[in-house]
């Protein structure tokens, strides 16, 4: 792939939000770079965060403050888009009235473990490409140089790959494989193929990273009234977050590209069918009523005195 192919793949990562603009690297690139509790600039980027989250961040850090996704969500993010058509992500929600990371402290990350892929990342930057006629999608690296960050000049060199496996990146990426793709068949689906009305928009979110409500969704009646989950399946995502979210990449392939995943309950789709006819007759007769409504305050006699209020003695 030469520089303007990658330029043109390149432009749709969240990357390039950032003023530095990417080269494409390989896994096996050298590049040098540590970082440490003694360097000059500890915690400056942490200090001034622009951090997008996967749901697989999301689950590793609900789960590790013992609240819900529904919880974290309100509490440390907010909503952005990662595409033109308006597919939801979210980012991290820095200190009130302040640009520094919540989670940061004195001593660094307060929850180093479980820091999200970006953070493992940097100052790395995954690239996940994939051109329309091109069915895989292909990684990519590029290095993030940004002035305030000095592990640059530390002396240590490792190539990406090992980088990535010190830090912890390779379960990550594993656990998130199945969205990246989501991700990158939406874009390269364009506009028209798979854009998402509102109610997609709303699924996505919530099977991305509102996992708790999810599973709510899930076990529900409706949802099994509509889809055929094997006792052993749902036996499984309902104790197993991992599992329930793999589970919620697949469900979205099906509601999104109709890629199936599911079976279907017998009748389903007729009752589908029904309850949307219902619907499309209620909000009819609704606007009937609307236009009714209108109409006889259009043609309603003048008022009679007294009816302005004033008594009629004008
Ligand atoms: S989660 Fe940790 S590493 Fe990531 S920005 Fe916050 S403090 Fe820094
Ligand atoms: S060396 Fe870079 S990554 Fe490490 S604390 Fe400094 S700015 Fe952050």
């Amino acid at each position: 792939m030469d520089e303007q192919e990658f330029q043109n793949l390149a432009k749709d990562s969240p990357f390039v939000e950032s003023p530095v603009m990417p080269n494409m690297l390989e896994g096996d690139t050298t590049i040098q770079f540590r970082c440490h509790r003694q360097v000059k600039c500890w915690n400056a980027c942490c200090s001034n965060i622009d951090i997008p989250l996967t749901p697989y961040d999301i689950l590793r850090l609900k789960n590790r403050l013992g609240m819900s996704s529904g919880e974290f969500l309100q509490q440390y993010t907010f909503p952005y888009e990662l595409d033109k058509d308006g597919l939801p992500g979210v980012k991290f929600q820095p200190v009130e009235g302040g640009t520094a990371c919540q989670f940061m402290v004195d001593e660094g990350c307060s929850v180093y473990e479980d820091r999200p892929a970006a953070c493992r990342y940097y100052p790395v930057a995954l690239l996940s490409m994939r051109r329309s006629d091109e069915y895989t999608d292909r990684t990519a690296y590029a290095l993030v140089q940004e002035k305030h960050c000095l592990g640059h000049q530390e002396p240590r060199k490792l190539t990406i790959d090992e980088y990535r496996k010190e830090q912890g990146a390779e379960g990550y990426d594993e656990m998130s494989r199945g969205w990246r793709q989501l991700i990158l068949k939406k874009k390269s689906a364009g506009p028209a193929v798979g854009k998402p009305p509102q109610i997609s928009n709303q699924l996505f979110f919530m099977t991305s990273y509102d996992l708790d409500r999810f599973r709510a969704f899930v076990i529900s009646p409706s949802f099994n009234e509509s889809y055929v989950v094997p006792v052993e399946t749902m036996a499984e995502i309902v104790a197993d977050d991992e599992k329930l979210m793999e589970f919620g990449f697949n469900f979205l392939k099906q509601a999104l590209f109709n890629e199936k995943f599911l079976e279907e309950q017998e009748g389903a789709y007729e009752k589908r069918r029904a309850r949307l006819n219902e619907r499309a007759q209620s909000i009819i007769a609704e606007m009937q009523k609307d236009r009714q409504r209108l109409e006889d305050e259009k043609y309603s006699p003048d008022p009679r005195p007294g009816d302005c209020g004033c008594g009629g003695n004008d």
